[in-house]
């Protein structure tokens, strides 16, 4: 038997965190048994599904690599539905009922019942172990609004059995509609496949993951700029361990290592720190120039942008914030800042910044280009040492050195940006400084 899967998202929405995890497993365990994943557009919500949503979906989809080697669209598949429907009725399995309509008063409708036999359901869920329905409270449930029209348990229970699919892996939020479906697929004489109920990915506060807990959409993600692989890195150790301390796996790997018998039957909670880190040790991995490329990084001088990447790959998390970082505090590697005389001298004590600055100015015949920040540190940090305590120590001369060079409150340490700015343009701030605290 080879194993098939299927991720079934409803395009009424954009592609979930945890749609994608749920996709991800999905493919992770497919093609860990050498099967197929296949994804099933559930578009039979006429109102509400929009090709638009669809279309993101599967971008997403893509973008996290998990390539399908099937795709269905429920919508095309009515007529087959309606057959069986059809047959159901035939077979006394199911019956028309000509009922007054649910959304308009007073009108009469034709649904379709399934006949419930009314006995007690037991699967085996290869998560949560033996679970068992009694069904009879369900009566005869309504399968269909109109014989061409069924509603989700019937189109569920027929497509995944004309796609063979031999592992449901889905939202522990299905467990309640695992009987139903059993019913069903029994009265059509479907093979049963195996289920997976996955636990829910909750917020911080062990609540439903929501929109105010911060971005739930994978196309928020993607525009913040997390790596792919990051995230899939991240979500799949959602829910899932691999029994051991390992916390890096690419794709690849996750395909090797994973088994459904790692996945949590507890709820998994998203921390955004986390996959902040993640997202950051995945960054460091890229090589400068792929970094640049893959993040979609532009800067006024590409000389300097490449030797600042390894900066933003210390300080950057995500591509957008090293995006910032190029017109924000890095901005000052490419144009000179617009001081504030106030930030200037905000460490002096006693009226010496002016000093300091000339005393460490004098020192910038020593430096030479192409020196390492921690050469150009050897030449100045023994003058900022000589400063007394009572002075204001060594900070009262590094902080109007380094926001004379930044103008900002937050940046790398003077001698990082003396060996990114070059000594010459380095010394032209250090006078303008100067100039400025001189009025
Ligand atoms: N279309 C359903 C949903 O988006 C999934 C159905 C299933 O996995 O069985 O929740």
């Amino acid at each position: 038997m080879t194993v098939k899967t299927r991720i079934a998202p409803s395009p009424t929405g954009w592609l979930h965190i945890g749609t994608a995890r749920t996709a991800l497993f999905c493919y992770l365990y497919a093609k860990h048994h050498g099967g197929k994943f296949a994804i099933r557009s559930e578009d039979t919500d006429r109102a509400r599904s929009l090709p638009e949503y669809e279309e993101e979906i599967l971008a997403g989809l893509a973008w996290l690599g998990l390539e399908h080697d099937e795709f269905v669209r429920q919508s095309e598949r009515v007529s087959r539905h309606q057959e069986l429907l059809e047959k159901l009725v035939e077979e006394g399995k199911a019956y028309v009922s000509e009922e007054e309509s649910k959304s308009e008063a007073g009108k009469m409708v034709q649904i379709v019942r399934l006949k419930n036999p009314g006995k007690s359901v037991t699967f085996t869920d290869l998560v949560r172990g033996e679970i068992t329905f009694d069904t009879s409270d369900l009566g005869d449930f309504v399968i269909a609004r109109a014989i061409d029209d069924p509603l989700y348990h019937f189109a569920v229970v027929v497509d995944d059995m004309d796609m063979e699919i031999t592992h449901v892996i889905r939202g522990e939020d299905h467990i309640s509609n695992t009987p139903r479906q059993i019913l069903i697929q029994e009265a059509l004489g479907a093979p049963r496949p195996a289920y997976a109920h996955l636990p829910l990915i909750l917020a911080p506060d062990r609540t439903k993951l929501s929109k105010r807990h911060g971005a739930t959409s994978i196309a928020d993600y993607r525009s913040e700029g997390f790596l792919p692989e990051a995230f899939v890195n991240y979500i799949g150790m959602l829910g899932w361990n691999p029994g051991n301390d390992r916390e890096e796996y690419s794709l690849a790997e996750f395909v090797e290592a994973f088994e459904l018998d790692g996945v949590q039957k507890h709820g998994a909670i998203w921390n955004r720190e986390k996959l902040l880190d993640v997202n950051q040790q995945w960054m460091r991995k890229l090589s400068d120039e792929d970094f640049i490329v893959q993040g979609g990084i532009t800067a006024p001088d590409d000389t300097k942008l490449r030797m600042i990447v390894p900066l933003l790959k210390e300080r950057a998390k995500t591509f957008k914030e090293a995006r910032d970082m190029i017109t924000g505090e890095l901005a000052c590697m490419f144009s000179a800042p617009t001081l504030d005389t106030a930030l200037l001298t905000v460490k002096d004590v006693g009226g010496n910044t002016a000093t300091h600055l000339q005393r460490l100015l004098n020192l910038f015949p020593d430096l030479h280009e192409g020196m390492t920040a921690d050469e150009i540190k050897a030449v100045l940090m023994p003058y900022a040492d000589t400063v007394s305590k009572e002075e204001g120590g060594r900070g009262a001369a590094l902080w109007p050195l380094r926001y004379a060079l930044s103008g900002e409150e937050r940046s790398p340490d003077p001698f990082t940006l003396i060996s990114i700015l070059g000594a010459g343009e380095s010394g032209v701030r250090i006078q303008n400084a100067l100039d400025i605290l001189k009025g």
